[in-house]
């Protein structure tokens, strides 16, 4: 019997849509995107802090490491042929005194990810460059950028609808089963009450925050698991628009495993501080943004932005990181996995995609069409 579609990705966030579009660029037609919000691109793709990363702080032979790297040129790329608005505009991270030695481990460390360009400039290179910035020393990295993360999912959209994919919103996959060995079912609440069943020979799990809950679906207990570390922003009011031109990092956070509260501008040229690292209980997917953290934003970003007043800040958004913790390893990695070695033929596992997810997507994607159309 055949099945409804050949692909079901579970997901319109910028992984499942990078999926829909490299399939897309295979000419693969019979494909379905489902997701729970009434739109693309509603979770955790649009609650970042929009940046292309270099590849600079992934563990030597992690999954991160490859992609980041690989996928950083592809995406410049990727933006210029489809006019997506970016701004390669290069980070600096900072040292302060008694820091050096962590910089320069890290610059060891971009060295064998394979980070192009970098170089660490001195004191006086850093006020060239950023005038409102000190710090005794920085690592410069020109190939971090901007981007726009909308602008980039609506391209990988607009070319899945061009191949005829189709897409369902306000659809809840509320369970899965294996039909047999080429077949799965999926269970789909529309608009919290209208059920029905689909079935593909492909799933591609997507979910984001919830891709633990959907793997356990057809792997119970030995569906890879999750924690979640609430990251919030502050903005800078509009006396510092277009006051920094390079991306300000301090040196990363690693016992709460983030980069640290770092400065960054958008398309506009308006300024944020952020995103903060907060272990969740539980997931609960509050975005409310905590005002009396402003405190803690100043005091970490007056270090290095001396001319800051506290009433510059603002509360502004926030996101919610899903990580997954190989065994025995203490940064967290993808869980990037076509499940066939569990007896599931045709499900992919896409499970703890965190930052870099939104630079990694397009090669990420590339790998999983290759898995479906090879
Ligand atoms: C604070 C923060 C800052 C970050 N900064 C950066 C950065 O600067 N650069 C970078 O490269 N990366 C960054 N990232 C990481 C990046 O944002 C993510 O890796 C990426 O957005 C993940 O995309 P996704 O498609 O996997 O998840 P999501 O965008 O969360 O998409 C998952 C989708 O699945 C849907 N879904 C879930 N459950 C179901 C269900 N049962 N049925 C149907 N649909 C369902 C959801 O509605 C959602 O739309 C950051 C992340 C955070 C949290």
């Amino acid at each position: 019997m055949s099945t409804d579609y050949k692909v079901v990705i579970i997901g319109a966030g910028v992984i499942g849509l990078a999926v829909s579009r490299a399939l897309a660029e295979k000419g693969e037609s019979s494909v379905l995107i489902v997701d729970k919000e009434d739109g693309f691109g509603h979770a955790t793709s649009s609650r970042n802090s929009e940046v292309i990363h270099s590849g600079l702080y992934y563990a030597d032979g992690s999954v991160k490491a490859s992609y980041c790297a690989r996928a950083n040129r592809k995406l410049y790329d990727f933006c210029e042929k489809e006019n997506v608005w970016y701004n390669k505009c290069g980070k600096l991270v900072i040292a302060q005194k008694g820091q050096e030695p962590v910089l320069q481990e890290l610059f060891q460390k971009g060295i064998r990810n394979g980070v192009d360009e970098m170089r660490i400039i001195s004191k006086k290179e850093i006020y060239s460059l950023e005038p409102n910035i000190e710090a005794e020393l920085a690592l410069f990295i020109p190939s971090t950028g901007i981007i726009s993360a909308h602008e980039l999912m609506s391209a990988f959209n607009r070319i899945s609808g061009s191949t005829g994919h189709d897409s369902l919103f306000m659809t809840s996959v509320g369970d899965a089963h294996k039909n047999n060995l080429n077949e799965y079912s999926l269970f789909l609440v529309e608009h919290g009450s209208v059920e029905s069943n689909v079935t593909a020979n492909w799933v591609v799990n997507a979910a984001g925050l919830h891709s633990e809950t959907i793997a356990a679906m057809v792997m119970g207990r030995k569906a890879p698991s999750l924690k979640f570390s609430k990251g919030e922003y502050f903005k800078l009011s509009s006396k510092w628009r277009n006051e920094f031109s390079h991306l300000v990092y301090p040196l990363p956070d690693i016992e709460n495993d983030s980069l640290g509260i770092h400065l960054s501008f958008d398309q506009s040229g308006s300024s944020k501080l952020g995103p903060s690292a907060a272990w969740l209980e539980l997931l609960n997917e509050d975005y409310s943004v905590t005002e009396s953290l402003a405190d803690t934003f100043f005091g970490e970003a007056k270090r290095y932005i001396p001319d800051l007043n506290i009433t510059d800040l603002s509360p502004d958004y926030s996101g919610i990181r899903p990580k997954y913790f190989p065994e025995q390893v203490k940064q967290s990695d993808y869980y990037i996995r076509h499940e066939e070695g569990a007896g599931l033929e045709g499900w992919i596992n896409l499970v703890g995609i965190d930052s870099p997810g939104l630079t990694a997507a397009i090669s990420i994607g590339e790998d999983v069409a290759e898995w479906i159309v090879s």
